[in-house]
């Protein structure tokens, strides 16, 4: 049984505890594997970012060894597409788009509704539509641009679809399927991700049903992950989301090991 989660932030970054605190509540909700993916570094916004990255990586592996024979701690990072750290110092990269990038402005797409509001309005003239292509257009190029192992949450700018009164449209599910399928021959997980749920800003995980199911279509692959934030929520949803890949199709999970990702059968207890 492998029971793991590799998107985990600290202290380090935007997380609520020490990477200790949650090796400590992995431990006792009986995981096998704990990561740590603290927030790259972008210099444009250093509000949730790491900036002591090699004092993060020094702690994460002491706690490697300290905690050894009873929990596998891995030492990742999230990188954001617009991150330029190097990749060379990490067990695993999980590749993320957190901005798009438009006439010199970066717009944080899961800030809040308002921030994607008055971008939109005053870049796009309003049109959320090309708001989105923009978005997409740099996601479908994340694993080339951060050469991450784990593609994470797809449709994040979805967050705030419904305060924003947009709905998961043909034209839009066009826009993402085809990043879709310039992502998929890359071979890389895409996570089933429950940080917004455990944060209350979302009620089903990331990616939206209908985009999972095409992810399974296309034959893509899935990891599970909690992108916690607090020791309290590092399993959160992970039962229903296991229910809900079952119904998309899927009939195995990726899961890191020693040699590197492997794929095992859904039926595995997460
Ligand atoms: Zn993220
Ligand atoms: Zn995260």
């Amino acid at each position: 049984m492998i029971r793991e989660n590799l998107h985990t932030h600290t202290l380090y970054c935007d997380g609520k505890n020490t990477a200790e605190e949650m090796i400590l509540s992995a431990i006792e909700k009986s995981f096998t594997d704990i990561g740590f993916s603290g927030h790259s570094f972008t210099e444009f916004d250093t509000s949730y970012c790491m900036t002591e990255t090699p004092e993060y990586r020094a702690e994460i592996l002491s706690l490697k060894e300290k905690y050894k024979g009873k929990i596998n701690v891995w030492l990742g990072l999230e990188k954001d597409y617009f991150s330029n750290e190097d990749r060379g110092a990490y067990d695993y990269i999980i590749g993320s788009v957190h901005y798009v990038l438009k006439n010199g402005q970066y717009i944080p797409v899961d800030e809040s509704a308002e921030t994607i509001k008055n971008a939109v309005e005053n870049e796009y003239g309003g049109d959320y539509s090309l708001f989105i292509k923009d978005y997409y257009e740099e996601v479908s190029l994340i694993v080339k641009k951060t050469d991450c192992d784990i593609i994470g949450h797809f449709d994040l700018i979805s967050k705030y679809f419904d305060d924003l009164g947009i709905e998961e449209t043909e034209s839009y599910l066009e826009i993402a399927f085809n990043a879709l399928e310039k992502l998929i021959p890359e071979g890389k997980p895409f996570e089933i991700n429950t940080g917004a749920i455990a944060r209350g800003t979302k009620k089903l995980p990331y990616p939206s049903f209908k985009i999972l199911k095409k992810i399974n279509e296309l034959e893509g692959k899935i990891i599970f992950s909690s992108d916690c934030h607090n020791k309290e929520y590092l399993d959160c949803y992970f039962e229903e989301s296991l229910e809900i890949a079952k119904k998309a199709g899927f009939a195995a999970r990726s899961v890191i090991t020693d040699k590197g990702f492997i794929e095992i059968g859904l039926e595995e207890e997460l």
